[in-house]
């Protein structure tokens, strides 16, 4: 670790001022961070030149007296001339804090970049060293943190005093505030204005029933990709005690939860020894009912051939709690991909998300009606069986120069693209690349593009 030449910390200005020398665009800059605090912020400059009347200001347009500084706990000078020297001397003569703007070598203090949640604040610094950093991680932060989580921490602060009366155990009342500040049902009820009673609820269920109540997320991780996660499940990755997951979902999105949550991969790649769905199901339950957070953790979305049927059924028979987090199921990573709008006016009037593998003959004579009326098809789980289901959907009535284009490692850096036709499909003997593909039927597809796929046998829709 490296020594700070700054130290942080958070400084009591309740009650005092803050005064901001200067009138112009950066005197408004510090305004706008002043008044995010208690203090009576006050500007002086004989020019005012910015606007200032949507902020709770006080603007003194004149020049700067030393007296302007009683009960005042920061300075900020935003300008030059006379008034700012003067105000520079008066603050150093009180031994007040100075921030003179953009001179790093007069500052007193800098201001680092804030995420606010009021009363939670997280500052971030490179003490001046890279400011395009400082905001990229901003960035970050703030994606992370609910909008309302500063309603919860102000509820957490006023539940104190009772918490000690009702809980003495030290890891209990841990787990209490840790259900607390990241429960989403008490965030919602913060934002709706029910909070309080809400968070009393809660200490009272723990109160009685000792630990924490378990919790299953179904949680989709989309494609593959970590920056198609949504906010949510990365959220809910951090707070998991225990992240489940499946051999589709990259080990960078895994990487995603916290540092010392416990991982279990429970296999379902082919040929991987891997957990029955039965054993999925009780481990579950088992972790869930040791009063963990669980993060189960699915390739795409959760609802989409993810067993999630199953799982939700072993929850709620083991009256565990659950909730499911949509994520970019493969088929919407590989429209994205190809650019390909898989409903079109006059075109494609629906989308069939369905299985290619283990469906029989009646429902593909379903599909190929469907792909010959004009919806789109995408299935699933079909690569290995490409020819053979495309050739059953010709049988089945579907017409051989339908469109056809295929997609495998959608969402992905390393995707590979396909397309021709069913006919072509059918006939050929096509070397995919490794990885899950979606094999996508129907004519909205040759609307999509699919430059640089390479040809499903010689039959192609694309005209150049
Ligand atoms: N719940 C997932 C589907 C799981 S079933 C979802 O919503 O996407 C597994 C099948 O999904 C694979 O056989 C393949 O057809 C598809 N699949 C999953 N990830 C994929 C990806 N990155 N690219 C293409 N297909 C993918």
């Amino acid at each position: 670790m490296g020594q700070l030449n700054t130290f942080p910390l958070s400084y009591k200005i309740e009650g005092k001022r803050i005064v901001i020398v200067g009138g112009g665009e950066e005197a408004l800059n510090k305004a706008r961070l002043a008044i995010k605090t208690t203090a009576s912020v006050v500007i002086i400059s004989e020019d005012i030149e910015a606007d200032f009347s949507a902020l709770p200001v006080s603007v003194i347009a004149r020049p700067f007296v030393a007296s302007d500084l009683d009960g005042t706990a920061l300075v900020f000078v935003a300008g030059h001339g006379a008034d700012g020297v003067a105000a520079k001397a008066a603050a150093r003569a009180r031994g007040i804090p100075l921030n003179v703007v953009d001179v790093p070598e007069e500052c007193d203090f800098y201001t680092p970049s804030i995420v606010e949640r009021a009363p939670l604040t997280v500052a971030i610094s490179t003490e001046g060293d890279a400011p395009v950093l400082a905001r990229l991680v901003r960035a970050r932060i703030e994606a992370l943190l609910p909008p309302g989580l500063g309603k919860v921490a102000r509820l957490a602060g006023s539940l104190r005093a009772k918490v000690e009366k009702l809980i003495q155990d030290g890891p209990a009342k841990r787990r209490f505030y840790e259900d607390l500040v990241t429960s989403p049902a008490i965030e919602a009820a913060a934002n709706a204005g029910d909070g309080a009673q809400a968070a009393e609820a809660l200490l009272e269920a723990h109160a009685r029933n000792g630990a924490g109540a378990g919790m299953v997320w179904l949680i989709g991780a989309g494609p593959g990709s970590e920056d198609l996660l949504t906010l949510r499940a990365q959220r809910l990755l951090q707070e998991a005690d225990v992240i489940v997951h499946d051999q589709l979902v990259p080990d960078g999105v895994v990487e995603m939860g916290r540092r010392d949550a416990e991982r279990i991969c429970v296999g379902k790649a082919k040929g991987h020894h891997s957990f029955s769905q039965a054993q999925i199901n009780t481990l579950l339950v088992r972790l869930a009912g040791e009063g963990k957070k669980v993060a189960r953790l699915k390739s795409g979305d959760p609802m989409i051939f993810g067993r999630a049927g199953e799982e939700i059924a072993a929850l709620r028979k083991a009256g565990i709690g659950y909730a499911i987090v949509p994520g970019v199921s493969a088929a919407l990573a590989a429209a994205a991909d190809t650019a390909t709008p898989v409903t079109l006016r006059k075109v494609s009037s629906g989308f069939v998300m369905a299985t290619a593998h283990g469906a029989d003959d009646g429902e593909l004579q379903h599909w190929a009606a469907l792909a010959a009326s004009g919806l789109t098809l995408a299935l699933y789980m079909g690569k290995s069986i490409a020819a053979e289901v495309a050739g059953r959907l010709i049988a089945h009535g579907a017409g051989a120069s339908l469109p056809v284009g295929i997609v495998v490692n959608a969402g992905r850096a390393d995707k590979a693209l396909y397309a021709g036709t069913l006919g072509g499909l059918a006939d050929g003997t096509v070397d995919f690349a490794p990885g899950p593909a979606i094999i996508f039927v129907g004519e909205a597809v040759a609307a999509g593009d699919w430059g640089e796929a390479a040809d499903l046998a010689q039959a192609s829709f694309k005209v150049a």
